[in-house]
């Protein structure tokens, strides 16, 4: 059997080569994504090759930031909002608007998925946020309010705020168009999906073969989903929360309790929060998302900023792969929880997230980071010597 692409080429003078054979063999079969939303999951599985070849296991990572909106909170973007169609709760091309109070990806996937299916996204963010996400947002076409950074408990703190005006939107007599908030925090929409897309990938990509899934939690929906999904097949899998400085999961993780790290600040007797460069994961409240699957993870890893900086270094120099913050804790957590299992040369098979590009952080994370320039001087071992010290 010759495929007819096949056929027809090699009658002509211009005989493929092998390495062209699987482009034109691929004409056959007609593959078209419906829309954005079409573009949205299936990411690949990437084996990165110089933490394998380090370790002697297999390190993948879904390559969440090739999802459209740049993470895969294009995934969670999109249930929300079906889930709300579904509910009544949006009508499509209706001009209704989302709310969210965020101050990254979910913001930037809401506002596609708002523009294609004939939504506004109004978004809540803190003004303390640079201004390269916001412009992001705007030229998105969302609806950017930017409010003094407050508590939790203050009404005009981002997330209230945002809740408070979908409601206002809703009851107000002047429109018939409706408010939603989305709350990706506590809208169990969120894990679901993981549950329902990317556990279900991964654990089709590998071949139902792995040992350890690692990742952060920032509202909790990816590792909830993943994991739940995963462990029904896989019961001995190690789930793994990778946590940067200053997040309380990891205290939640292994002892149960929700207590925050915290520093003596320098020169004074006051015990404070620490901070970190790293966003999108890291939080000091136990989310609905989080709670959802957290019985079910084994350990955690705290990852120093420090580390992750290194860990987005050495990715660039030697993988050729621009990662975000969190991306890099990921990975550094990887390599901590291997050592720590003494799983080093066992060939086990470790699955994480690649959940946004460099890009997206190039004043804040990046910014520390530097230039690579023409170096490949960034070691493994100097990466865990910085956590040793
Ligand atoms: N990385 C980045 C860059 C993110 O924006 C988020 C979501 N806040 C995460 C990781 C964590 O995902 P989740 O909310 O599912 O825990």
């Amino acid at each position: 059997f010759v495929p007819i692409a096949l056929q027809n080429l090699l009658s002509t003078s211009s005989i493929p080569t092998l390495s062209s054979l699987p482009t034109i063999l691929a004409h056959d079969k007609e593959d078209i994504k419906n829309g954005l939303e079409g573009c949205i999951g299936n990411t690949p599985l990437v084996r990165i090759r110089s933490l394998s070849e380090y370790l002697g296991c297999e390190v993948l990572a879904k390559a969440e930031f090739l999802n459209p909106g740049g993470s895969p909170k294009d995934r969670v973007a999109l249930s929300i909002i079906l889930k709300a169609e579904e509910e009544g709760r949006l009508r499509p091309f209706s001009g209704d608007k989302v709310f969210e109070g965020t101050v990254g990806s979910t913001g930037v996937s809401l506002a596609h998925i708002c523009r294609a299916r004939g939504y506004l996204a109004h978004i809540c963010m803190p003004s303390d946020q640079s201004l390269e996400k916001s412009s992001l947002l705007l030229k998105l076409g969302a609806v950017v309010e930017r409010v003094t950074p407050a508590s939790i408990v203050d009404k005009n703190q981002f997330v209230n705020l945002a809740k408070a005006r979908a409601t206002e939107l809703t009851n107000s007599p002047d429109t018939t168009a409706r408010g939603f908030f989305a709350d990706q925090f506590e809208n169990e929409a969120n894990w679901k999906t993981h549950f329902e897309t990317t556990g279900p990938e991964i654990y089709r990509q590998c071949g139902k073969q792995l040992d350890a899934f690692v990742a952060g939690a920032g509202t909790g929906g990816t590792i909830s989903g993943v994991v739940m999904y995963l462990k029904q097949y896989l019961p001995n899998l190690a789930a793994v929360l990778a946590d940067p400085q200053g997040s309380g999961l990891l205290n939640k993780v292994k002892y149960g309790v929700m207590f925050n790290e915290m520093t003596e600040r320098e020169g004074t007797r006051r015990r404070a929060q620490v901070d970190s460069i790293v966003e999108g994961i890291g939080i000091n409240r136990v989310t609905a998302n989080f709670e959802a699957g957290r019985t079910l993870i084994d350990d955690a890893v705290r990852v120093t900023d420090e580390e992750a900086c290194l860990m987005a270094r050495y990715l660039v120099e030697q993988d050729g792969l621009f990662v975000g913050s969190s991306s890099a804790v990921n990975c550094v957590a990887v390599i901590k929880f291997v050592k720590e299992r003494g799983w080093q040369n066992s060939n086990k098979r470790i699955v994480t997230i690649l959940c946004d590009s460099g890009s997206r952080h190039l004043s804040k994370f990046w910014a520390k980071i530097g230039d690579v320039g023409g170096k490949w001087d960034t070691t493994i071992d100097q990466i865990l010597d910085v956590s040793a010290n």
